[in-house]
């Protein structure tokens, strides 16, 4: 489904962005994954290459533009094009707000919303100059009813979803579709680093009865990378079981 396409994948390393890294290789794209350090790309390219996948990787400093756009030419004049990008790598929050930082709160921004910025402003240009491409989001079924703590997290994916519908209207006239994800509770680390207590009654509400696989989220990610999607943008595309709170 994307043959000679080129994707970059940030938060590539594991959970959902390596998963899609995978999907998006056996759908015959050529994948660039982004991680937050050398250890851990390095890791998940030997994984990939175990498995018979060959991706590159890079670790810029997503919340640096000037860092993310130096990279962003570097693959580009590799490949000669950029295709894809999927804005994947985030953190969550689950402190009240009385225990939470105005650090921890800027930590978050810096990576959930001003990574988006940064990574959509780098490759805007060669998109436009091809005429085309596709711009994804990860955001989070909290981008719509909120959650009970942590408020960064909601805050920041109510952000990736305002940047999602402008950005769709603004780069429509040039062919660059922009939508995205919304994933219900997701088996990942993210997941594994929470509370049992705030997991448990969660999965209790999904109608599904279950909570969803990294698989889950890519094939949402691989359908609207696609010329399936041709005539979509501006979707917030909910996979999370009708889990609804
Ligand atoms: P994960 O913790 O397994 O993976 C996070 C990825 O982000 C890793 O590849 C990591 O390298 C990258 N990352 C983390 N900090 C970074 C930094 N400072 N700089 C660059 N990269 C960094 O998480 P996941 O569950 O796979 O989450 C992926 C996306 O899905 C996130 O945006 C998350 O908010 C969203 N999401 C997850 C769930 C869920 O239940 N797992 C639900 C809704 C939304």
């Amino acid at each position: 489904m994307l043959e000679g396409k080129v994707a970059i994948i940030t938060g590539g390393t594991r959970g959902i962005g390596l998963e899609t890294v995978r999907l998006f290789c056996e759908n015959k794209a050529q994948v660039v994954l982004f991680g937050s350090k050398k250890e851990t790309v390095d890791k998940a390219l030997a994984t990939l290459k175990e498995e018979g996948m060959e991706v590159s990787g890079y670790y810029p400093n997503l919340s640096d533009f000037h860092d993310v756009e130096k990279v962003v030419e570097e693959i580009h004049s590799k490949y000669g094009h950029i295709d894809i990008i999927i804005n994947n790598a985030g953190i969550s929050a689950n402190k009240k707000i009385e225990e939470t930082t105005t650090e921890d709160f800027a930590k978050i921004m810096d990576l959930n919303v001003n990574a988006i910025f940064n990574m959509t402003k780098a490759t805007v240009p060669f998109m436009k100059e091809n005429k085309g491409g596709v711009i994804l989001n990860t955001s989070s079924m909290v981008s719509i009813y909120g959650q009970p703590s942590g408020v960064g997290y909601p805050a920041s994916k109510f952000a990736v979803n305002g940047l999602t519908k402008s950005l769709s209207r603004e780069l429509a006239p040039f062919n660059i579709r922009v939508n995205a994800v919304a994933p219900g509770i997701t088996k990942t680390d993210m997941v594994a680093s929470l509370p049992k207590e705030m997991i448990e009654p969660l999965i209790k509400t999904i109608p599904l009865g279950r909570i969803g696989e990294p698989r889950d989220i890519a094939n949402a990610f691989l359908f609207l990378a696609s010329d399936m999607a041709s005539y979509v943008t501006g979707e917030i595309l909910s996979v999370d079981g009708a889990a609804r709170s």
